[in-house]
């Protein structure tokens, strides 16, 4: 089966003020680069407010979509804004996790990857920030959970930031384990290895800034691998970030594009090892448009090696 390549058009029409990071060219840079790949093309479905429920209230829900300007932009904090195509990419993106897991649950593709925007790992319960409006990868978690009937879910983000809005999603979800490795110091500033969660089933792997592929993939082997074997998760959900790497804007971390090859390909043996191969990858992070683009076919293409 191929891999499953998941996006729509609307996650274009999401647009940010000039000079913003997380722009349109991120996602045209993405599509380019995958273009020849040989995968499974999915037009991802917008998301039902019943999928949202799952991870917002009703009332954010309904506040986000009336933050929608109808022309301009709307900022709903420091750095993250709304455009008038915005609702339309956050529920496209939900949309597409949503389907992903589906399919991979259903049979159809043993994995998948959501090239989507805006991100979500950022998102928390009733709060926009860092760019994410839904919390896309904590969505994919429930969905597996609540609708499918699994029993325990795995989320590993690699995103250089913290996945502060997964953790906040899944803080009391004993079902989910929560891997997430991020620059500390760094933006948002949560993720210390004492937050743990409800039921102790989130894991934070700090690194510190100026360290590099070596660093991670130690930190990798022996925290992230033997959590995830001993929780042995029926479906691993990636937010897959790509601003760890050696030429992003935003951060100091110094991993090459091979490191993201190397945590995929690791994930890919261990889902293969524990749940079928079963893996939903999604977008989060990632703002040098060349290393962004390479990191995402090293992703990609890793996953296409897995998938049988
Ligand atoms: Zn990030």
């Amino acid at each position: 089966m191929k891999t499953a390549l998941l996006t729509h058009a609307d996650c274009l029409e999401h647009v940010t003020p000039d000079g913003h990071p997380e722009r349109v060219a991120r996602l045209e840079h993405i599509l380019h680069a995958l273009e020849s790949l040989d995968l499974n093309r999915v037009t991802a479905p917008l998301a039902a407010d019943d999928d949202l429920l799952r991870i917002h209230p009703e009332s954010y829900i309904r506040d986000v979509r009336k933050m929608r300007p109808a022309e301009g932009f709307a900022q709903i904090d420091g750095d993250t804004f709304m455009s008038p195509g915005s609702v339309d990419a956050a529920c496209r993106a939900a949309g597409a996790v949503v389907r992903a897991v589906d399919m991979v649950l259903g049979g159809e593709a043993q994995n998948a990857f959501c090239a989507i925007r805006p991100p979500g790992h950022h998102a928390e319960t009733d709060t926009a920030m860092g760019f994410c409006l839904f919390g896309n990868a904590a969505l994919a978690a429930k969905h597996a959970l609540d609708h499918h009937g699994l029993n325990r879910v795995a989320v590993v983000d690699f995103d250089v930031h913290h996945g502060n809005g997964t953790q906040d999603l899944l803080w009391d979800e004993k079902r989910a384990l929560v891997i997430t490795s991020q620059q500390m110091p760094l933006w948002p500033g949560s993720g210390r290895p004492d937050e743990t969660g409800a039921y102790e089933t989130i894991l934070n792997i700090p690194l510190s800034p100026g360290s590099g592929g070596a660093e991670m993939r130690a930190a990798y082997e022996t925290q992230a691998f033997p959590r995830l074997r001993a929780f042995k998760p029926d479906l691993i959900i990636i937010s897959a970030g790509f601003d760890a790497h050696q030429d992003d804007p935003l951060a100091n971390l110094n991993w090459s594009t091979g490191d993201f090859a190397w945590v995929t390909a690791e994930l890919c043996n261990i889902a293969d090892e524990l749940c079928g191969g079963r893996i939903v990858s999604t977008l989060e992070g990632g703002y040098d448009l060349n290393a962004l683009a390479q990191a995402t076919l090293a992703h990609v293409e890793e996953l296409m090696k897995a998938a049988r």
